[in-house]
């Protein structure tokens, strides 16, 4: 994973003060993402992700540009506990995928995030728990192309 940030030791998610800002259509999520999503909703992933890729980053539909699991502020995944891999990555935000003989995943911080702004240190895992978090966003795409590449498509 490469990360382009500063290190920050202070920051917690401000949701409700930024009226959810980074839940807007079109986020990033795995085939695994999608199955833990349609298991715990009962949805078919048609309804709620756009399954065109066929390299395994998929992206989830949106209601009037915000994310289509969000009711308020509030992500309706999150006591399902199938919020998706990339949205317990905040504050970092997506920024690309490098796919070579190995896959890198690209991520920044969301400058005009206000939870840097609040007085509250950060886990003393939180950095390990990102990397987790990364890793296993590029190991469910590469499952994925895995099972694409033995289907033959
Ligand atoms: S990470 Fe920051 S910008 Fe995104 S929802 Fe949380 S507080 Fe808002
Ligand atoms: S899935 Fe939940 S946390 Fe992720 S963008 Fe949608 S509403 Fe926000």
């Amino acid at each position: 994973m490469i990360i382009y940030s500063e290190p920050f030791d202070k920051w917690k998610c401000v949701y409700k003060k930024c009226n959810a800002h980074c839940c807007v259509e079109g986020r990033e999520v795995t085939q695994g993402d999608i199955e833990r999503i349609a298991k715990a909703t009962g949805l078919n992933p048609n309804e709620f992700a756009d399954l065109e890729d066929k390299r395994g980053l998929f992206k989830l539909k949106g209601k009037s540009g915000k994310c289509f699991f969000l009711d308020g502020n509030s992500c309706t995944l999150h006591e399902k506990g199938a919020k998706p891999i990339f949205c317990q990555m905040f504050p970092f935000k997506f920024e690309g995928i490098i796919y070579a003989d190995e896959i890198f995943l690209k991520v920044s911080v969301i400058k005009d995030c206000p939870g840097f702004d609040e007085d509250v240190e950060i886990p003393e895992d939180f950095e390990i728990k990102i990397e987790e978090l990364g890793s296993k966003f590029i190991k469910e795409i590469k499952d994925f192309q895995r099972i694409e590449e033995k289907n033959g498509t």
